[in-house]
Parts: C-alpha cells; sequence; structure tokens
C-alpha cells in the first residue's frame, strides 16, 4: 500500500516506521520531526496525501486534526481512507469523518493505547470508528502497528471508547492513590495494602499491574522516580475530553470531573508536569485535608 503519515512524533514516529518495515511505501511529513528510516520525506501534508491509498494521521489535538484534514481531503484520491490514530475530541472526529465522506473518501477514527512503548514494539490497541468498508481496508495496518484492534462502532466510537477507558483510569488512579495515603496514615503497611487490595474486592489495573506505591508490586514508573510511562499531563488531557463530551452529550459524570479537577491542579501547580499519573500518590502523601 502507498501510506501518508502525517504527524511524526513520540508515537507517530515508531508507528510509521513499523508500517515502512512490513513492506509498504510510506511517506511522511511533520512540522519539525524528523523522518524515521525507511519513510520518505514530503514537503507538505497535501504532499503525502496525493497518491496515497490511506493517510494516517497522529496529531497533538482535534484543533490540528481539523486544520490538517481541510489541507489533505482535497489532495486525497477518490476512495483512499483517512485513518486518525490521534487522541482528540469525538466532535472533530465527526467532523472530519463527515468532510472526508463528502469528498468520497473513507474514514475511520482509531486512537490508541499502549504509549511509547507500545508504539515501538507495534503492540498498541487499537479502537475504532467508522463503517465497515473503512476500518476493513485498514486493519492489516492495524495488525502490523498492534496486536489488537476493536471496531466499536460508527465514526466517533473509537474516540468514546478511548475516552471512557481513560476517565476510569484517571478516577481509579486517584483512588488507589488516596487509598495508599489513608492506610499510610493509619499505619498500614504499603505491601500489606497491596497483598490484600490486589486480590480483593479493590483490586484494579491501577493497583494490580501499575501499582503507584515504589518497591511494591511489578515494575511500575514508581520505581522509576515516577518518570513516565504515562504523563500526568497526558491523562489530563484525556480526562479533559472525557469531560468536554460529557458536557456535549448532558453526562453526569463526577468522579470524571474530580479526577479532571485533581489533575489539573496536580499538573499546572504542584509539578506534576512530566512526572507519570501515578505520581498522583506523592501529591496526595504530602497532604492533610485541608
Ligand atoms: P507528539 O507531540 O510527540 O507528536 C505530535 C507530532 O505532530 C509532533 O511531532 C508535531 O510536530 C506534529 N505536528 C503538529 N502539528 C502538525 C501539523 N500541522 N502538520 C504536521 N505535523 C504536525 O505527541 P505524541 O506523544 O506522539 O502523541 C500523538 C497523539 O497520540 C496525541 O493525540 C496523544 O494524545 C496520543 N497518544 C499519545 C500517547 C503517548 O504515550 N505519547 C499514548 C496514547 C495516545
Amino acid at each position: 500500500m502507498k501510506i501518508g503519515f502525517i504527524g511524526l512524533g513520540n508515537m507517530g514516529h515508531h508507528m510509521a516506521r513499523n508500517l515502512a518495515a512490513a513492506g509498504h511505501a510510506v511517506t511522511g511529513f511533520d512540522l519539525s520531526a524528523p523522518c524515521p528510516e525507511g519513510v520518505l520525506k514530503a514537503d507538505s501534508a497535501a504532499g503525502v496525501a496525493a497518491d496515497a491509498d490511506v493517510v494516517v494521521t497522529m496529531l497533538p489535538n482535534g484543533a490540528i486534526l481539523q486544520s490538517v484534514a481541510a489541507e489533505i481531503i482535497p489532495a486525497m484520491p477518490t476512495g483512499a481512507v483517512l485513518c486518525d490514530c490521534s487522541t482528540v475530541d469525538v466532535e472533530s472526529a465527526r467532523i472530519v469523518a463527515q468532510n472526508a465522506a463528502n469528498a468520497g473518501l473513507l474514514a475511520v477514527d482509531a486512537p490508541v493505547s499502549g504509549g511509547i512503548g507500545g508504539a515501538d514494539a507495534g503492540t498498541l490497541t487499537f479502537m475504532a470508528g467508522g463503517t465497515d468498508d473503512s476500518f476493513a481496508k485498514v486493519s492489516d495496518l492495524f495488525d502490523i502497528m498492534g496486536q489488537k484492534a476493536v471496531h466499536c462502532g460508527e465514526s466517533g466510537a473509537g474516540q468514546a471508547a478511548k475516552i471512557c477507558n481513560n476517565m476510569i483510569l484517571g478516577i481509579t488512579m486517584a483512588g488507589t492513590c488516596e487509598a495508599f495515603a489513608l492506610a499510610d496514615k493509619l499505619g498500614l503497611d504499603r505491601q500489606k495494602m497491596f497483598d490484600v487490595v490486589s486480590t480483593s474486592s479493590g483490586y484494579s489495573w491501577t493497583m494490580n499491574a501499575y501499582c503507584p506505591a515504589p518497591g511494591v508490586g511489578p515494575q511500575s514508573p514508581a520505581d522509576n522516580d515516577y518518570k513516565p510511562g504515562f504523563a500526568a499531563e497526558l491523562m489530563l488531557k484525556d480526562l479533559r475530553l472525557s469531560q468536554q463530551a460529557a458536557v456535549a452529550a448532558d453526562a453526569d459524570t463526577p468522579m470524571g470531573e474530580r479526577a479532571t479537577e485533581l489533575y489539573s491542579t496536580f499538573v499546572d501547580d504542584e509539578d506534576g508536569l512530566g512526572m507519570d499519573f501515578s505520581a498522583m500518590l506523592p501529591r496526595f502523601e504530602k497532604r492533610g485535608r485541608g
């Protein structure tokens, strides 16, 4: 396949490299990041789109996605697929898909989980929205860049799945961290806390697989001075997207709202920027109720 790849940052760099390594003809464009090995550099976004079967985008947010889409949609050949793997708001995903359809193109929103390590290793999980036809045309590419792809429904369904999952993740991490901080103040040993909770009804991915307490449970960013991992500011981005979607859909999400407030304060005012999102534990540790 002829693939255009726009957005060669932390994630896109590895994803484009894996597509090229699998034998596809990949042309890449980024405003500043260099092209990975095996990827031919283009001078503009429209330049990568001109004769592509599929254009993959991996960009910072919905506004940038919409502006890049406006540039590439007129340049893409009829029947080509615009596959956006960025995490963006549901509304932007739907607008881009509609504009693509109006121009005779197919569109898939396919945000990922698995982080930079997953992008590097080709083990991402894709959650996709779009028609059956669109999904079928790019599913081979998902197999190269990832280990699992779930077709979640119509356009926007991939983004909806991603932000709902990450809203649970943010809430659960905050809950796990505050429980550890409470346990500390009650004089409960952290290892004992882990031994009980990880095999009791309080268990969760954040406790069992990504424990925020250093030296407890499997290796996690807590054991590496809370270097990310999954950075607190990326958690905040996804929580904000969940609240934006909740407002638009009139959904009551009080826990998501509180987690968004916590991560917002953490990132903006409490040195959380650049830390792993599990560094919420030392943040709680330092505080009392006041
Ligand atoms: P990044 O900032 O490293 O990469 C984004 C790239 O887009 C940058 O290289 C930037 O120069 C480029 N870019 C910006 N505007 C552009 C334009 N108009 N034209 C061309 N290129 C442009 O970000 P990332 O960590 O690679 O994340 C990309 C997306 O994936 C985001 O939506 C993020 O939320 C999502 N995501 C990231 C992770 C992660 O762990 N980093 C995990 C899951 C999902």
